[in-house]
């Protein structure tokens, strides 16, 4: 087997893995880099010959995971794509999505090569996926696959991460290969937690987002949720609104879900407001409810909940009354989206609260916002004026992602031969790094330097 990491820096930015077994050439993955433009937002694909691919796997719809498909398989127009019907469906949005955003790049940031691929090329792309549910074993050229056959097979595992989601388990004679994708082993308010295969594995390819930070000592998902509820209530007491910045698949149904359980409950009852590409992706969850591994199966968010949708145009203008609840995208408040316009709005004014829900860059505008101090002048938007950071401020853990100790769990449950340390930055590869060679000494980890081919057998 050969494992080539196709990011260009150990980091969660552009993910794809390229991974060889008996021959077949497999690409996990492709992800564009949030932060970066051009070619240093794409994954190395020229480190892996042109029309060479057999299969690419794509673990989950987020950005970091697909956002560069188009252009992989511009590439690679033979290669099959493994998906599960739920990432199809959340794919196609965030590629059309994606490529209306580079558009607008293209004249804001005078970036001459966007975008990078066209909605015909997104569309084309299409063409090569082949659809396939959990608990199905599959040959890499698409043929379904009883149980006990000794070929080169895969498999997909709930990921319990957002909507779709999955591991991928490649099993191939007695050995048995499996790439985590983002996963988490907690249940959230919708999404219930992973259901991974817990087998001994030779090789584990697996996440470490939160390596660099332990879970509180005390936390459970119920308190977190209690806390938010009261930090509401506070905030209309104060005789204002929230704005809650969250990234648009997953946090969004997320907090409405949450939304939802406080309003049956009689706790909260608030309107509130989402954004344009979080109501396409909400849509796609209330149409796959009852066909996918979450709770609530019966709630209808759109339907149940009945959230106004603001568009970019209505932002700058609309009344902000007290008691209302702004869920709106980006979660890092990134130029030029509803949360980074609304904030622009609440910053300075002290009745006004913002809770973080989720994780922002320290360079985003919301990651400043969380570190800025009481009273600091802020830049929200590109060339508007400083503001002071008057309103109050909070921060929940709603990750969609495993805390590292659960992370743990699942590498000394499998007892895998070798990790390799994936989707992380430095301090949390490194936690992963010494807590394995603890816990499994026998065990080789692997951080995987990007460019460097890895022969494992
Ligand atoms: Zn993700
Ligand atoms: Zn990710």
């Amino acid at each position: 087997m050969r494992f080539i990491n196709l990011t260009r820096q150990n980091e969660i930015g552009a993910n794809s893995y390229f991974l060889e077994i008996d021959r077949r050439k497999i690409i996990l993955d492709a992800g564009l880099h949030p932060k970066k433009f051009g070619e240093e937002a794409i994954p190395n694909y020229r480190r892996v010959g042109d029309g060479e691919v057999d299969a690419v796997f794509i673990s989950h719809a987020h950005q970091d995971h697909i956002g560069s498909l188009p252009i992989l398989t511009r590439r690679q127009p033979q290669a099959k794509v493994f998906l599960t019907p739920a990432t199809a469906r959340l794919t196609e949005i965030m590629l059309h999505n994606s490529v209306n955003v580079m558009s607008r790049q293209r004249d804001e940031l005078a970036l001459g090569s966007y975008p990078l691929f066209t909605h015909r090329e997104a569309d084309q792309s299409k063409d090569l996926w082949h659809e396939v549910g959990l608990g199905q074993r599959w040959s890499i050229d698409g043929e379904r696959l009883g149980a006990n056959g000794s070929e080169l097979s895969f498999e997909f595992f709930y990921a319990g991460h957002i909507l779709g989601s999955t591991g991928i388990l490649f099993r191939n004679g007695e050995q048995k290969i499996f790439y985590t994708g983002d996963v988490n082993f907690l249940d959230q308010t919708l999404q219930r937690r992973a259901e991974f295969p817990t087998e001994p594995l030779d090789v584990l390819i697996i996440e470490t987002t939160r390596g660099d930070r332990a879970l509180r000592p005390n936390y459970s998902r119920a308190g977190e949720e209690s806390r938010f509820l009261q930090c509401v209530l506070d905030a209309f007491d104060r005789g204002g609104s929230v704005l809650i910045p969250v990234f648009a698949l997953g946090k969004t149904q997320e907090i409405l879900a949450l939304l939802h359980r406080f309003r049956s409950s009689g706790a909260l009852e608030a309107p509130i407001y989402i954004g344009g590409l979080s109501t396409k992706i909400t849509i796609v969850y209330d149409q796959l409810a009852s066909n996918s591994q979450r709770s609530l199966p019966g709630l209808q968010l759109l339907g149940t909940l009945s959230p106004f949708v603001l568009n970019g145009r209505d932002v700058p203008t609309t009344q902000i009354q007290r008691n209302r609840l702004y869920v709106l995208s980006s979660g890092m408040m990134t130029e030029n989206t509803l949360s980074n316009q609304m904030a622009t709005r609440f910053v300075d004014r002290p009745e006004q609260s913002i809770f973080f829900v989720g994780y922002a860059d320290p360079d985003s505008p919301a990651g400043r916002l969380k570190a800025a101090d009481d009273g600091a002048l802020l830049q929200i938007e590109q060339g508007a004026s400083r503001l002071p950071v008057l309103c109050a401020r909070e921060e929940f853990d709603f990750s969609g992602h495993a805390p590292r100790e659960l992370l743990m769990d699942y590498i000394v449950k499998t007892t895998p031969k070798t990790v390799i340390l994936v989707h992380g930055d430095p301090p949390s590869l490194d936690w992963f790094k010494d807590a394995i060679a603890t816990a499994l000494p026998a065990c080789q980890v692997i951080i995987p330097e990007p460019d460097k081919e890895y022969e494992l057998w």
